[in-house]
């Protein structure tokens, strides 16, 4: 499976499906595993992110290792990754387009690593994947299942950076997520 993985992480480094290959320095597939039983989605790569092909590396990553140390987890155990896997230039929001063209690649990332959560950071994830109607100021903190897969909505750690009140907002959050994996036996 980790061979599967990588040759994924392959083909997204050399995609050229959309227009983000034209302006990125590296694209980001993901990176660690699954132990724990969580997948952490992002939005898109930032700026150091771009320049270091991995994902959540700038100040919101090292809130999120934060976070991940307060449940006594590690990154290693955890794997990290985007909605989209290129930068969109300036940060800007990725549009439709550009989620569409690249989901498929998250979509084979969740088939090879069947987490027990995916962790949607921020709006776009839970929009995307979960619904498009939920708002995260409602959803945070809650478990929405769809089919098989269970998704956990939390707030974009980078928000956190911005407003200190959610700093505590997210750590009751991963705190949730833990004992949700822990009650369904996947951590
Ligand atoms: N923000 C994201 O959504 N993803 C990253 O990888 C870094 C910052």
């Amino acid at each position: 499976m980790p061979d599967k993985l990588d040759s994924l992480a392959k083909k997204i480094k050399v995609c050229t499906l959309c227009d983000l290959h034209k302006t990125r320095t590296n694209a980001v597939p993901g990176s660690g595993s699954c132990a724990s039983g969580i997948m952490f989605v992002g939005e898109g790569p930032g700026k150091n992110e771009d320049e270091q092909g991995v994902p959540f590396v700038g100040m919101a990553g090292k809130f999120l290792d934060e976070l991940l140390r307060g449940i006594g987890v590690q990154r290693s155990e955890v794997f990290i990754t985007n909605i989209v896997k290129c930068r969109p230039p300036g940060n800007r929001d990725p549009v439709p387009e550009e989620i569409e063209t690249c989901l498929p690649y998250l979509r084979e990332q969740v088939l090879l690593l069947k987490p027990g959560a995916i962790v949607t950071l921020g709006r776009i994830a839970l929009m995307r994947l979960v619904d498009p109607a939920l708002s995260i100021s409602l959803a945070h903190g809650r478990v929405f299942k769809k089919g098989r897969i269970n998704f956990f909505a939390s707030y974009h750690p980078a928000a956190a950076l911005y407003n200190k009140k959610l700093e505590s907002v997210m750590r009751e959050d991963f705190a949730a997520l833990s004992r949700f994996l822990k009650k369904t036996g996947r951590s």
